[in-house]
């Protein structure tokens, strides 16, 4: 089987300048080493995404030259799935419903940091709700709303072996996970750790690419992974784009977007050419100027293949 990888944008707002670069670095890598590189729109969060951005992305990705060989997954349609793949973990004891507010944690967090003895390890959860009675939990859920969370403990020991994941050149890098994370929200019933590991496994993705901003979430999913018997892919962090005062770019920025850069007379082969052969990666206008952005992004030929 050939590899594959895939781009998984969020439709919460237009395509910018770093989501291109991703995209670009999957197309790339799939070039390279004549893998498929599939597209999924993850779109389970009704609460930011919005149908005209879904779109809008499949529109730009067209324009910058991407093309997938299969239909795009859209995660809104795959609910059951993940609720099944809940409810496994249910059976398998490792999650629990978890009934605090933002406001309770910190209030917690808060009491037990004051506490003198304190031996549970507070980490961005504190635990509450992982100590309720079986009585409590019942009565809660009958009348509360709830997330559920991962026991942690549990989890790991029912796995007796260390978390990692392991790069390109096939190099472990250990992972650890220092607190209870959510892995269905109580507003729209799922999280973006527990859809993407069930659709990687789904779509027979072997390589994810993208960027160095979701090193924070390799421990859950492979933690998600290793529980649900699901295989590993191979991981790959690319850079980030910067903008002029060092940040990472955001969707908020006008002059940043796709939209912007094809209405200012912008072709996709001099932002191909921008993107892949930047030494620094750093995106200085903030504002739509076609004069600005057509002297920063050259005339586009010639355009040569350098690592990610
Ligand atoms: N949907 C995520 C984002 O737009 C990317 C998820 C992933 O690549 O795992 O940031």
């Amino acid at each position: 089987m050939p590899p594959r990888t895939r781009f998984a944008p969020s439709p919460t707002g237009l395509l910018h300048i770093g989501n291109a670069y991703s995209a670009l670095c999957c197309m790339r890598w799939a070039e390279q080493h004549h893998a498929a590189c599939l597209l999924r729109i993850e779109d389970i969060d009704h609460t930011r995404c919005r149908a005209e951005f879904s779109t809008a992305i499949l529109d730009d990705l067209h324009w910058l030259g991407m093309d997938w060989p299969e239909t795009p997954v859209r995660q809104s349609e795959r609910l059951p799935a993940y609720q099944q793949v809940l409810e496994q973990l249910r059976g398998m004891d490792v999650i629990y419903p978890c009934f605090c507010t933002r406001r309770d944690i910190q209030d917690e967090i808060r009491r037990m940091s004051i506490a003198p003895h304190r031996d549970d390890p507070v980490g961005d959860y504190p635990g509450t709700c992982r100590r309720l009675s079986d009585m409590e939990r019942k009565r809660n859920m009958e009348q509360l709303p709830y997330a559920w969370r991962l026991d942690v403990e549990k989890a790991m020991r029912r796995l007796d072996l260390p978390l990692c994941w392991h790069d390109e050149a096939g190099t472990a890098h250990p992972v650890s996970l220092d607190h209870d994370m959510v892995i269905a929200r109580r507003d729209i019933g799922i999280s973006y750790h527990l859809a993407v590991v069930v659709d990687d496994a789904g779509q027979g993705i072997t390589h994810i690419i993208r960027g160095d901003d979701l090193r924070h979430s390799l421990a859950i999913h492979r933690l998600l992974q290793l529980l649900l018997g699901l295989p590993e892919p191979v991981y790959i962090h690319h850079r980030l784009v910067h903008d002029a005062n060092g940040q990472r770019l955001a969707k908020r920025s006008a002059g940043t977007t796709l939209a912007s850069l094809r209405a200012m007379g912008i072709r996709p082969e001099q932002l191909r050419r921008f993107l892949l052969e930047s030494p620094d990666l750093i995106w200085p206008l903030s504002d739509a100027d076609p004069a600005a952005a057509g002297a920063l992004l050259g005339n586009g030929d010639q355009l040569t293949h350098t690592s990610v």
